[in-house]
C-alpha cells in the first residue's frame, strides 16, 4: 500500500473563492495569482477551475510556457517581469504581459525592436521598497515606454506592504494616485487583503492570491469569517499507537513528557512532507474528524498526536493535518508562520488528488 500522506485539492472551493473575489470587486477584472505552482496546490491540477479568471499572474516563465502549451489563451502577467533580454523575446512570442519595475527592463524592451506588441505593467514603489520605480522616476519611465512602438499598453500598478493591517494601505494608495494622476492606462493595486478592505482601490484589475486558496491574508480574521473555503486538505493516517505512563517521553529530544497515562497516535507525516518542524506541542490537528493536538517534536516522516479526545482512534484512522476541521492558518499561527508558507511547502513526495466536486 502507498504511504497514506496526500493532499486533496478542491476545484469547487477554488471556484467559490474566485466568486468571492468577484463579488467583492464586481467592476474589476481578476488576475488569479498562481505563482509558486499555485501556492503549492498544483497549477496544472487547478486548470479547470482557472477558466473563470480573466488572467493568470505568476513569476515563472517555464510555467507560463506550460500554460500556453496546455491551451490557456487568455492574459498571463509576469509579476517580476523579465529577468533577462531573452525573457522579453519569450514574452512577445507567448503573449505574456510584463511587469516593468526597473530601468534595465526598459532597456531590454527598447532593444527588442520586434513587431510584436508588448503589454507592460509599470510598477510604482509606494513604500514596500522591494520592486518598482521611485515616484521621482516614474513619469520618465512611463514616457520612455510610451514612445516605443513595440509597447501597446501600459498598466499602472503597485503592491502594498501593509494591506493586512487596518488602514495600512491608505498612504500607499494616496501616493499612487498622486504620482499617477494624469497618466493614461489601466490601474492595478489590490492583493487579497486590499481587496477585502479597500474598495476604492479595486480599479481595473485586482490581483488576489491567498484568498483564492481559502486561506486568510489577515492574522486576526479567519478564512471562514471572510467567506472563504479551504482548497487544500492535507491528510494522512495513524500508523502506530503508544500507551504512555507518567514520565514517558515522545520523539526526538524527549521534549514532551506525559504527566498522566495517555494514548498517543503516530501519524505518517513529517517535515519532509511539508509539515512545519517548528510546530510545537499543542498544534491543532484532527483525528477521525475530532480536533486534538500534536505532542512532541515533528520528525522527518512522522509526528505524534494526543488521542485523549479520540478514544476510538486506531491504526489506519484518518488524520487531517489541515483543511476543513483545522484551518491551515491555525497550524501556521501555532508554528509562527503564515498559511502561504505552509501550502507552498508541500513536498513532491506527497500524493495529490483532485476533487472535482461540481464538475
Ligand atoms: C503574490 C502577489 C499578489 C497576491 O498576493 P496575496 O496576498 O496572495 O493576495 C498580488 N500582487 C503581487 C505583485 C504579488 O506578488
Amino acid at each position: 500500500m502507498a504511504r497514506p500522506t496526500q493532499v486533496t485539492v478542491s476545484l469547487s472551493a477554488f471556484r467559490h473563492n474566485l466568486g468571492r473575489a468577484r463579488q467583492l470587486a464586481p467592476n474589476s477584472k481578476v488576475w488569479a495569482v498562481v505563482k509558486a505552482d499555485a501556492y503549492g496546490h498544483g497549477l496544472m491540477m487547478l486548470a479547470p477551475a482557472l477558466a473563470k479568471a480573466d488572467g493568470l499572474a505568476l513569476v515563472e516563465f517555464e510555467w507560463a510556457r506550460q500554460l500556453r502549451e496546455s491551451g490557456w489563451d487568455r492574459p498571463i502577467l509576469m509579476l517580476e517581469g523579465a529577468f533577462d533580454y531573452a525573457d522579453v523575446q519569450a514574452a512577445a512570442a507567448d503573449g505574456l504581459e510584463l511587469v516593468v519595475h526597473e530601468a534595465k527592463q526598459i532597456e531590454w524592451i527598447e532593444r527588442f525592436g520586434g513587431a510584436a506588441r508588448l503589454r507592460v505593467h509599470l510598477k510604482l514603489n509606494t513604500g514596500m521598497n522591494r520592486l518598482g520605480f521611485h515616484p521621482a522616476g516614474f513619469h520618465d519611465a512611463w514616457r520612455r515606454l510610451r514612445s516605443l512602438a513595440q509597447v501597446s499598453s501600459i498598466t499602472l500598478m503597485t503592491h502594498f506592504a501593509n494591506a493586512d493591517v487596518a488602514g495600512g494601505a491608505s498612504r500607499a494608495i494616496e501616493r499612487f494616485d498622486e504620482v499617477t494622476a494624469g497618466l493614461e492606462g489601466e490601474r492595478s493595486l489590490c492583493n487579497s487583503a486590499a481587496l477585502f478592505d479597500y474598495e476604492g482601490a479595486h480599479r481595473n484589475w485586482v490581483r488576489p492570491g491567498i484568498m483564492l486558496y481559502g486561506a486568510s491574508p489577515f492574522a486576526d480574521r479567519s478564512a471562514d469569517s471572510l467567506g472563504l473555503r479551504p482548497v487544500m486538505r492535507f491528510e494522512s493516517r495513524l500508523i502506530s499507537t503508544q500507551h504512555l505512563a507518567v514520565g514517558d517521553a515522545v520523539g526526538y529530544g524527549s521534549s514532551f513528557v506525559a504527566d498522566r497515562p495517555m494514548v498517543i497516535g503516530i501519524v505518517a507525516c513529517g517535515y519532509a512532507d511539508g509539515y512545519p518542524r517548528h510546530a510545537p506541542t499543542g498544534t491543532p490537528i484532527a483525528v477521525s474528524g475530532v480536533r486534538t493536538r500534536t505532542v512532541g517534536r515533528v520528525s522527518m516522516d512522522m509526528l505524534a498526536v494526543d488521542l485523549g479526545p479520540v478514544p476510538d482512534a486506531r491504526i489506519g484512522s484518518a488524520v487531517e493535518l489541515w483543511g476543513e476541521r483545522v484551518a491551515v492558518d491555525d497550524v501556521a499561527a501555532s508554528a509562527g508562520t503564515i498559511g502561504y508558507e505552509l501550502t507552498c511547502a508541500i513536498a513532491p513526495r506527497v500524493a495529490r488528488v483532485l476533487q472535482d466536486d461540481d464538475g
